[in-house]
């Protein structure tokens, strides 16, 4: 897949789509105020897309047991550099230093799930089209994954 001029919007919106089923069931809201217009980023959009895959999965995944369940996805359509932050309502992150290393889990063995894989893939998908991933958790409590793409030219 070539990297391309990809509506990051419209991809998130694909993501939610892919999640919606499971993220009703577990009684997960999402926080989602989309831009009035497409914000184009330079991207993989099958790749990206999976990365957002599985930022919602894992953050579905970590507040399985929290009170309050809430997935917020944001935009900051910078230039040159356009972040998407998904944070969720769950226990934060364990150990945010090994988060990207390949079979580092904190789930229960069994299953695609708790693998360990996805957020090292998720990094080598990122760093494919040139953008970068971090995670953090937020000062209120939670997890925060940004993601930073170049944005793509105004004018081509
Ligand atoms: P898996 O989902 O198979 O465990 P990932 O690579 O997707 O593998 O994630 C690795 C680990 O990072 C998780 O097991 C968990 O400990 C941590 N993690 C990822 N996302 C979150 C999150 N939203 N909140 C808390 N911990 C997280
Ligand atoms: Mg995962």
């Amino acid at each position: 897949e070539p990297v391309a001029k990809v509506d990051l919007v419209s991809v998130i919106e694909q993501a939610l789509e892919l999640t919606e089923t499971r993220l009703e069931r577990d009684r997960v809201g999402v926080e989602w105020h989309p831009p009035a217009g497409p914000v184009m980023v330079q991207a993989g959009e099958v790749r990206l897309g999976q990365v957002l895959l599985n930022l919602i999965s894992n953050a579905a995944d970590a507040m399985t047991e929290s009170e309050q369940k809430r997935i917020t996805i944001t935009i900051e359509p910078g230039d040159p550099v356009v972040a998407i932050e998904v944070s969720d309502t769950g226990p934060g992150i364990d150990e945010p230093e090994k988060i990207f290393d390949p079979f580092y889990t904190t789930k229960e063995v069994g299953g695609s799930e708790g693998m360990g894989l996805g957020l090292s893939i998720s990094y080598g998908l990122v760093q494919s089209f040139g953008g970068e991933i971090r995670g953090r958790n937020a000062k209120e409590g939670g997890a925060v994954f940004r993601v930073e793409l170049e944005r793509w030219p105004e004018n081509e």
